[in-house]
């Protein structure tokens, strides 16, 4: 375990924001979790920060950071493996192992940032699957009673950018993933089948090409300080999609596979509120994509960001009477 105190977290989030922690801890395996959370105060868990807003300028509560390590087959059989690895391990790094691997499951997650710790927590998605799809189980620490406590899939309550482990209640120590050995491929989305047009099928083919889509899609955070997209697309009862069609004709609405639901597309919302390009300050939307607000030069303060997200957020909701969820997590 290794304890550091009052140190900058600039380069410990893609926001880049410059807040300073008072005790920063970094985990290294599960009993040093048990050890160290039942001595704490309202711990703050951080992965790779690519998914976190520093609201504070001082962050007083101590924030633990997994370091546990390792990528391990722990089953196989002739159609499947399960993978147990540390909530530290880079989540790309681990898609990558599996692609190379020939495990399919993942390959459609390539390039998204963050921890393996991290990715049950929201969920993570992209084109048209949730890590859901291929967890086994997750391990953590429970802060009722600082014991190992495991979670069976239906157990994590997953939902799209949701899961039980959104109450903070638990400290994350490894997943397990279920991958299939028998391939098969997710290519409903049209960016892909275009990018994939006269190539022959493989995994890595397609970790290629949705590595190469998310590079031309999406603004490079070493350029750009984000989080990725900061609002959740909302969801909205059939009744008010009849209501906002009647005055917004060109109103995208898409339908949640897992609850059938209708949701409606932030971006478009943003943008219709004139968001789109939109620099308050050291913050703006992107006039690439409204779902990204950057942080230009990393200069912006936590707080200005989320005062600038506030601001939208109540122009959505004057203009459209629908509430706009921030994705991020806001500390
Ligand atoms: C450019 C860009 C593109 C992105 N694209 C996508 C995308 O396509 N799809 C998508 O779903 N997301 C996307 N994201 C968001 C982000 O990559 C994911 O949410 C990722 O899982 C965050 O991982 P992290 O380790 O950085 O999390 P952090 O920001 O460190 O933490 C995120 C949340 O998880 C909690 N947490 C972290 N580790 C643990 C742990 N061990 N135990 C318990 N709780 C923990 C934190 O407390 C916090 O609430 C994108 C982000 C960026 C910057």
């Amino acid at each position: 375990m290794k304890i550091y105190t009052d140190i900058s977290l600039k380069e410990k989030n893609t926001f880049r924001i410059n807040s300073i922690a008072r005790t920063f801890i970094e985990i290294e395996n599960v009993d040093e979790a048990k050890e160290i959370l039942r001595t704490s105060n309202s711990p703050i868990f951080l992965g790779e920060g690519s998914n976190t807003l520093f609201i504070s300028a001082n962050i007083e509560k101590p924030i633990f950071s997994p370091q546990i390590k390792g990528i391990k087959i722990i089953h196989e059989t002739n159609d499947f493996v399960d993978i147990k690895v540390g909530a530290g391990e880079n989540f790309d790094k681990f898609v990558e192992f599996a692609v190379e691997n020939n495990y399919f499951g993942v390959e459609n997650l390539s390039g998204i940032y963050g921890s393996v710790g991290a990715a049950p927590v929201q969920n993570i998605g992209a084109y048209g699957v949730e890590i859901k799809n291929v967890i086994l189980e997750v391990e953590t620490v429970s802060l009722q009673n600082f014991e190992t406590k495991m979670f069976t899939n239906s157990e994590c309550q997953f939902a799209y950018r949701e899961s039980i482990f959104k109450t903070h209640q638990y400290f994350i120590t490894s997943v397990t993933f279920r991958l299939s050995k028998i391939p098969f491929y997710s290519l409903d989305y049209q960016d892909i089948k275009e990018e994939l047009r006269d190539k022959n099928l493989s995994l890595k083919i397609l970790r290629k090409a949705i590595l190469d889509i998310r590079n031309r899609k999406l603004l490079d955070i070493k350029k750009f300080a984000n989080a990725g997209s900061f609002f959740k697309n909302p969801f909205v009862e059939n009744e008010k999609i009849i209501e906002l069609q009647k005055q917004f004709s060109e109103l995208p609405v898409f339908t949640d596979k897992m609850t059938g639901k209708s949701k409606l597309s932030a971006a478009f919302l943003i943008e219709k509120c004139g968001f789109k390009g939109k620099q308050n300050g050291n913050v703006a939307v992107s006039n690439f994509h409204s779902l990204i607000i950057v942080n230009i030069d990393g200069k912006a303060s936590g707080l200005e960001i989320f005062n600038f997200a506030k601001e939208i957020q109540e122009s959505v909701k004057k203009t459209f009477g629908v509430t706009l969820e921030i994705e991020p997590s806001c500390v």
